[in-house]
């Protein structure tokens, strides 16, 4: 058998979800620790940031960071992986694409810092402080927090990413793929993929669902999960429900649609589209037959369809605002 590889695992700003969804090996985590020794991993290791960065550049085989870049802690972790790692894989929608964290991109630093330290309600704090990045006590001694961005940034916006692994998080299926990509790499010395490879499917989330789809869509309003009981075997789309499958790419296995939620886009765009939240809106328009019907519909019509859409941005862009071409929406000036 050939050496054993290393890993190193690092989050940025993230839920944790994707540590949980790493632990979703299940028992082939057996099989990675055979082929892998992790070197570094927070959250599952007694490990400091020295121990990493006294390490041999390149002499980690593969560096997995999941979670967007929100300060400069996540920042310089996420260089110190790229400088350390011989192979970085951004994990997990977060890393690709910004995820969750990047709909912040919709407000400001100091509008978050205002709302989270003075005027949420359960906050008590008369005199308005605001976290500092740099205190000195009364005795000189310097305390330093991370610098909070102003903006939420994916891991591709900070360093060169070799490979992408999507979704929110990624499934036990796609840790499969992974596994043996390089289970193959090491013990057979298979090639790896093309690098900025997004290691998943290359066609929609539709063709993995198993509703059944008419073939001509036409519904009066958009409805929302809570306002009707839904046919399990239909499309939601038929159904009324906006449903992100047609600009989502396939490999989660349509999880989502099979237990009776829309999908909301966690694997990011097929590789034929850079904007998800556009294609999204395209394939409405086209399915809805707005764009076929648009000179006969009134321009009041239209807008009451699309009004009939709940928090738009957070729909079409859930995942991917930082990507997107938006990037953010507001900034301070
Ligand atoms: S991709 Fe999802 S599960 Fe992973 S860190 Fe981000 S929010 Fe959490
Ligand atoms: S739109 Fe959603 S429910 Fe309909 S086929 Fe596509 S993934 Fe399935
Ligand atoms: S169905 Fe959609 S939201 Fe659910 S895991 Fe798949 S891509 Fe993500």
């Amino acid at each position: 058998m050939a050496d054993k590889i290393t890993i190193a695992l690092k989050r940025g700003a993230s839920c944790v979800g994707c540590d949980i969804a790493i632990v979703n090996f299940n028992e082939e985590l057996f099989t990675l620790l055979s082929i892998a020794d992790v070197v570094f991993a927070p959250t599952l290791l007694d490990v400091k940031y020295e121990d990493i960065k006294k390490m041999p550049d390149k002499s980690i085989t593969i560096g997995f960071y999941h979670g967007a870049v929100r300060n400069s802690d996540n920042e310089e972790m996420a260089r110190v992986m790229r400088d350390k790692c011989q192979i970085l894989i951004a994990y997990g929608a977060c890393a690709h694409m910004g995820g969750i964290p990047g709909l912040a991109n919709v407000t400001t630093k100091k509008a978050i810092l205002e709302k989270v330290y003075k005027t949420t309600f359960t906050t008590i704090n008369p005199d308005g402080n605001v976290p500092l990045e740099k205190f000195k006590d009364k005795d000189g001694h310097e305390l330093t927090l991370p610098f909070f961005f102003e903006d939420v940034m994916a891991l591709d916006d900070v360093v060169d990413v070799d490979y992408y692994v999507p979704a929110c998080p990624p499934t036990h299926d796609m840790n499969m793929t992974i596994l043996n990509v390089v289970k193959d790499f090491v013990e057979k010395g298979t090639p790896l993929p093309p690098k900025g490879t997004v290691i998943a499917s290359e066609k929609t989330l539709c063709d993995e669902c198993e509703r059944q789809r008419e073939p001509q869509m036409s519904v009066d309003r958009f409805v929302r999960i809570h306002e009707k009981e839904f046919d399990p075997d239909k499309c939601f789309m038929d159904q009324g429900l906006i449903c992100l499958g047609p600009a989502t790419r396939a490999g989660c296995g349509a999880v989502c649609t099979g237990v009776g939620m829309p999908c909301r886009g966690c694997m990011g765009p097929t590789a034929a589209v850079t904007e998800q939240g556009a294609s999204m809106l395209s394939a409405i328009a086209s399915v809805y037959n707005v764009v076929e019907n648009e000179n006969e519909l009134p321009e009041q019509a239209i807008e009451k369809l699309m009004s009939q859409i709940m928090d738009p941005l957070g729909c079409f862009y859930r995942f991917s605002l930082p990507k997107s071409q938006l990037g953010r929406v507001v900034k301070d000036v």
